[in-house]
């Protein structure tokens, strides 16, 4: 597979894996997905990565899915194309960064929205710029029942989680970092070195022993049920999108409803 929307780098034991639609904030498309999902089980495989890193090129991390394709190409979507589409695209990708057999580091700048949050919180580790924000607005803008996986309160706390789930609202970095969300925060000019001397670091650990470290760090979620949990919340995102809140938006355009939020009112 060769690659149109990402970019891989390796340095040493370190993959860089880069999405690469900058001048469209790096929104998900379809193939942007597909590739990211190829690069992630590739870096998954490859024993000579230990560590990766999922990063953003240009000014912004992710403005999360592709919602002009989303409108031209899967508007009309019945209840099972679309469940058929969000849970390998959406909620497999996820969890296979999540589940991925070793450390994972989100290089995050500017916008981590919506799907961005999902794909950057599905990272074991957190490192940002000061210019980055973090927010999933898709209620307010799209009446969909946030995205499709509920990692939020999670990594946030259940009360951080509602409050930015309630009022469609940003977290900026030092917020996030102050709650614990992300692990450092660094100058815009500084956020390529501190992520990659963090995983040079890591990358030091004999790989064996990281793995079983992440394998038992990520059973005390799921002994608190979050697996249960997110997929729940899968099935009421389904829900949300045959609602007659979703198809009042969908008819005046998700792209136009986008807008509208971001000029008008929070
Ligand atoms: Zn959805």
């Amino acid at each position: 597979m060769t690659y149109e929307t990402i970019e891989v780098e390796n340095h040493d034991a370190v993959r860089r894996i880069r999405l690469a639609r900058e001048n469209a904030r790096n929104a998900q498309s379809q193939q942007l997905l597909d590739e990211l999902d190829d690069a992630v089980i590739k870096a998954g495989n490859d024993e000579s990565v230990r560590v990766v890193i999922i990063g953003g090129k240009g000014d912004h991390f992710s403005a999360g899915h592709d919602l002009k394709e989303a409108q031209q190409k899967r508007a009309d979507f019945t209840v099972e194309e679309r469940w058929e589409y969000e849970s390998l695209r959406y909620f497999d990708y996820c969890m296979r960064i999540w589940d991925l057999p070793k450390p994972t580091i989100a290089e995050v700048q500017g916008a981590c929205v919506a799907g961005g949050f999902m794909v950057a919180n599905m990272c074991d580790l957190i490192v940002c710029s000061e210019d980055a924000f973090f927010s999933d607005p898709v209620n307010h803008t799209l009446a969909a029942a946030a995205t499709e996986v509920l990692i939020h309160p999670w990594v946030m706390g259940l009360r951080k989680a509602k409050e930015m789930l309630y009022t469609g609202g940003r977290i900026d970095a030092a917020e996030a970092h102050r709650i614990g969300m992300v692990n450092r925060v660094v100058s815009r000019d500084h956020l390529e070195q501190a992520t990659m001397d963090l995983a040079q670091q890591i990358a030091k650990a004999p790989p064996f022993g990281m793995r079983l470290i992440k394998k038992s760090l990520n059973r005390m979620p799921d002994a608190q049920g979050m697996r249960t949990a997110l997929s729940a919340h899968f099935d009421l995102h389904q829900l949300s999108h045959v609602t007659e809140e979703f198809r009042q938006v969908k008819e005046q355009g998700l792209a136009a409803a986008i807008q509208r939020n971001k000029s008008g009112s929070k």
